[in-house]
Formats: structure tokens, sequence, C-alpha cells
């Protein structure tokens, strides 16, 4: 009576985050024709997420939708930024296991095979961590550094050092991160926070297949605050701890002051002194207020609760889907 159909095979979901990435999709798409049929095993599902692209990045992934049906083309109103792109593919995704993956090739597609041994072993979290960094620049590398050091220094979430957003995922840590409500995602430390049982796998970080870097100087610095602002309150806390050490030295000095008064009687000079207190503390002052402005902006910004990003369409949902929603 009923036919013993094979079960369907598991899906894989690769979420692509693009903005401007006209150069790097042909590169990638032959690539990952390469590699992805060499896993017999399991299903591909590509969710590309067009982050507001200004060249021809959705053109080239709509002609590309036309004739795969394994892609679904994510197009947001605008440029939201890759945090924002990364969640939308996330949500969008369908697979039984999501991997996040940078457009130009700099997470290679050829590691996707060892995500997944580690998987099925059991892990619902595989990170690939940079093992060799020596295609970034050094400044890069250091940047970068600094930036776990100081992170993982007053952040209660540690964030692996060296590991992006390129991982694979189980569905149980996507479905955790797609309820979290927060609209401004750092990524890389809401994915530490999730948790879950984790292995690390290593890989070599080639340089750029094509195109040019989206992240200037600027942006970087911004981003690092941004981590360490969504991820602890040590640097709005510190001031206490300023605050009493600076009195404390004050009422030391104030003693120390009126006992020479006392005994060596007064004496005026003392403008070099007075003005060096007066800037070191109007500065350090401002520098508190800066602080709390990074967060009340944060809190501001939050409480409107709008949405992390827009969707204008989402195009291609495939036959993967539909085999999905079948289960
Ligand atoms: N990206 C994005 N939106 C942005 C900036 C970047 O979706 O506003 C994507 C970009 O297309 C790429 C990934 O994020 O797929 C990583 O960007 P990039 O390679 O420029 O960063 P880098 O490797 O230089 O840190
Ligand atoms: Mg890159």
């Amino acid at each position: 009576m009923f036919e013993s159909a094979a079960p369907s095979p598991r899906i894989v979901s690769l979420v692509i985050p693009m903005f401007n990435e006209g150069e790097a999709v042909g590169v990638l798409f032959s690539r990952l024709d390469e590699v992805l049929p060499t896993i017999t095993k399991y299903r591909f599902e590509v969710v590309c997420v067009n982050d507001g692209s200004t060249d021809d990045t959705l053109a080239m992934l709509s002609l590309l939708a036309e004739s795969r049906d394994d892609l679904t083309v994510v197009d947001l109103s605008r440029n939201f930024g890759k945090e924002a792109a990364l969640s939308a593919g996330l949500s969008t995704a369908i697979g039984d296991a999501v991997i996040p993956l940078d457009a130009d090739l700099q997470d290679p597609p050829d590691v996707i095979a060892q995500l997944i041994e580690q998987w099925e072993e059991g892990f619902e979290v595989v990170l690939a961590k940079r093992g060799d960094r020596s295609s970034d620049t050094a400044a890069k590398r250091f940047t970068a550094r600094s930036f776990y050091r100081v992170h993982n220094a007053v952040a209660d979430v540690k964030i692996p050092d060296d590991v992006g957003d390129f991982r694979l995922m189980d569905r149980v840590v996507v479905n955790a991160l797609n309820a979290l409500p927060e609209s401004r995602r750092f990524m890389k430390g809401l994915f530490a926070w999730v948790g879950f049982r984790s292995t690390t796998i290593e890989y070599r970080r080639d340089p750029r297949s094509a195109g040019t870097t989206k992240f200037n100087a600027w942006k970087l610095w911004n981003f690092a605050l941004e981590g360490i602002a969504s991820f602890s309150i040590s640097p709005l806390k510190i001031w206490t701890y300023v605050g009493v050490a600076v009195a404390v030295f004050a009422m030391g000095y104030g003693a120390w002051i009126a006992l020479r008064t006392l005994v060596w009687g007064a004496d005026v000079p003392g403008y070099a002194s007075l003005l060096v207190a007066i800037l070191f503390l109007g500065g350090l002052q401002l520098v508190g207020i800066g602080m709390i402005g990074e967060y009340l902006g944060r809190a501001f910004i939050e409480s409107k609760r709008r949405p992390a990003y827009l969707i204008r369409e989402i195009r291609g949902a495939s036959d993967v889907t539909d085999q999905a929603h079948d289960r």
C-alpha cells in the first residue's frame, strides 16, 4: 500500500551576503559547482543575499537563478551591512545545517566537506579557524589580534580568535539565532552567545578572488566598538573606579598641600599643576561622557524596535524548499 520512498537527503544551506560582488559571483559559482557535487550525501541550497549592491550583482544572481534550482536570492531594500544581510540569509535558509560564506572565496568551499564531517560527529557548531592569515596585511593582522584581545578582556562572552562568520551551524543553533530579538546584530558575538556543542577545524585564508574589500579602517573601528559595546558594560562601569581613584589621590594631595602650607607657609606658584589637573580631569570626564553616549545611542536605536533589514523580494525559492515543506 505504501511506497517505501528513500528518505530525502538532508539539506545544507550556504548563506552568502553580497555587496557589490558582481566581479566575484561568476568565480564563486564555478568554484561551488566544482566542490558541491563531490559531497553527494546532502542536497545544497545556496541563499545569496543582495545587500543593496549598486553594481550588477542582482542581475547576475537573477540570471543564475533562472537555471539553478538550488539558488534562492534574497534582495534587501538597501545596504544594511554584512551583519544584517547575514541575519536575513539565516532566517531564509531552510537547511538542516547552515554555513555562512563570504562571496569572495576567502572562506574556501573546499572546507565544507570537513565542516560537515564534524557535524556528523554530533557537533552543533563547527568553527573554521584561520590557521594562516599570511594573505592579510600586517596591519590587518595586528588590528584583528588587538580586537580579539581587548574584546575578550572586557566581554563576558569570549569570541574565539581568528574565527570569522565562516562556520557550520546545526538547525537548532540557527533557530536560536533567528529568535534573538535585537536589531543591531554583531554576529560574531551572537554566535558565541548562543553556545551549543562546538569544535574547531583550521583552514588557510586565501586573498580575495576578485573585487575589493568592503571594509575600510573606519568601518572596522566601528565594527570593533559595536562588538565591545554590545557584549560588555565594563567600559561604563570602569568610570566608578576611575572616579574613586582620582578622588583618593585628590584627598591625599589636598592633605599634603594643607600640611605643607602649615609647616612651610603659603606658596603661590602652582600654575602648571593647576592647568594640568584641570585639563586632565576635563579630558577624563569627556571620555566618560563619550562612553555613556556609546551605550545611550545604542539603547536609543534599539528602543525603536526597527527590524535589522527589509526584504524587497525573495526569488527562486527552489524545489529544495518545496521538498523541505513536504517533510
Ligand atoms: N558584505 C555585505 N554587506 C556589506 C559589506 C560586505 O554583504 O555592507 C559582504 C561582502 O559582499 C562579502 C562579505 O560581506 O561577501 C565580506 O566582505 P569583505 O570580503 O569585503 O570583507 P573582508 O574579507 O575584507 O573582511
Ligand atoms: Mg573578504
